[in-house]
């Protein structure tokens, strides 16, 4: 079974950093941070329909520009998420520019301020110049999106500013044992959808499900119970999970929350802006080191670390930030410890 979500980094790990992960099976995309996008082809982006931002500092957020210069005419809902104070942040770039001539514009940005305590959205239409309309509340409980088919995951984290990190998890793949689906004899269809869902809804086992097929013109029907067609059909296999942390300093408290997010994944995408040596200066300007990335990812239990958003200072070889981060994550330096 192919993972459902294609990770790739935007830029080169000098660049602005940003994610693009497209879902496999849907045609859709969500970028995390917005940044220089302008590399990625126009074709990749148009599948964008969710975007976090982990918080305002220019190289996570000059490409707002950007995406808004390719969706302005396009029918699409583009939600935004970000810290506190984003929603200021975009209606800020908004009032840049001039938006007489756009009232038959079908755009629609829903913008999203995650607070510690509460998320507030705002819709922002094309059509009424970006006037702000529906302003809602909800409370905060860590998950910003919860489709059929994955989460997203925050956590706010220090960076002398809020700055959010992210975690994308599929949910529970559920598979049908086509040898068993065949013992049955009865074709695949809507019912194994239902039957599906079903599970994933916790319903009770004794729930009806009915399979409804035609063959050789004639109508048929079968009645099951939802708790022997999961003994009988499906396989349970975890689901794929990715994280995304960037711009935050090395306290115990972020890396209680940064382990919690993470823990698990199957990649840890995490900026190292700084090296070991200049640990000092890493503190002091509330950014990780690669030694505290291979750290974090070690803690945390993940799979794979890729650390990137490096500092120009280090004369644009990658590698002494890949070697620190993978000899801490692989316990061969010692980690460090968070003051
Ligand atoms: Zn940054
Ligand atoms: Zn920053």
């Amino acid at each position: 079974m192919k993972p459902a979500f294609i990770p790739r980094l935007i830029n080169h790990p000098f660049g602005d950093p940003g994610l693009f992960v497209e879902l496999r099976y849907e045609g859709r995309a969500m970028l995390f941070d917005l940044g220089r996008i302008d590399r990625r082809p126009a074709g990749a982006l148009f599948k964008v329909h969710h975007v976090f931002v982990s918080h305002t500092h220019m190289d996570h957020f000059i490409g707002f520009d950007h995406l808004l210069r390719l969706f302005l005419a396009r029918d699409r809902d583009l939600h935004l998420y970000g810290p506190p104070g984003f929603i200021d942040n975009v209606r800020g770039r908004l009032a840049g520019y001039t938006w007489n001539l756009i009232e038959s514009y079908p755009l629609h940005l829903t913008v999203h301020e995650v607070g510690e305590q509460t998320v507030s959205t705002v819709a922002l239409p094309a059509r009424t110049a970006f006037s702000p309309e529906r302003e809602s509340t909800r409370p905060f409980d860590g998950i910003l999106v919860d489709e059929d088919q994955f989460t997203v995951s925050t956590a706010h984290l220090d960076h002398r500013i809020p700055c959010l990190g992210f975690a994308v998890q599929e949910k529970t793949r559920l598979n049908v044992r086509p040898e068993k689906l065949a013992e049955l004899g009865v074709p695949a269809g809507r019912w194994l959808n239902q039957l599906k869902s079903g599970v994933r809804q916790d319903l009770p086992p004794q729930t009806p499900i009915v399979a409804e097929w035609r063959e050789a013109g004639e109508s048929h029907s079968r009645s099951f119970r939802l708790g022997e067609l999961r003994d009988l059909l499906l396989v349970e296999t975890r689901g794929q999970k990715l994280a995304y942390v960037v711009d935050t300093i090395f306290t115990r408290e972020n890396m209680e929350r940064i382990c919690e997010l993470v823990r698990g994944a199957d990649t840890f995408y995490c900026e190292s802006l700084f090296l070991d040596a200049d640990r000092h200066e890493a503190t002091k300007r509330h950014h990780l080191t690669a030694r505290q990335a291979g750290t974090l990812a070690r803690a945390a239990g993940v799979q794979r670390l890729e650390n990137f958003h490096f500092s120009s200072r280090y004369e644009r070889d990658p590698s002494p930030f890949r070697r620190e981060a993978q000899a801490a994550f692989r316990g061969e330096l010692a980690p460090d410890v968070p003051d």
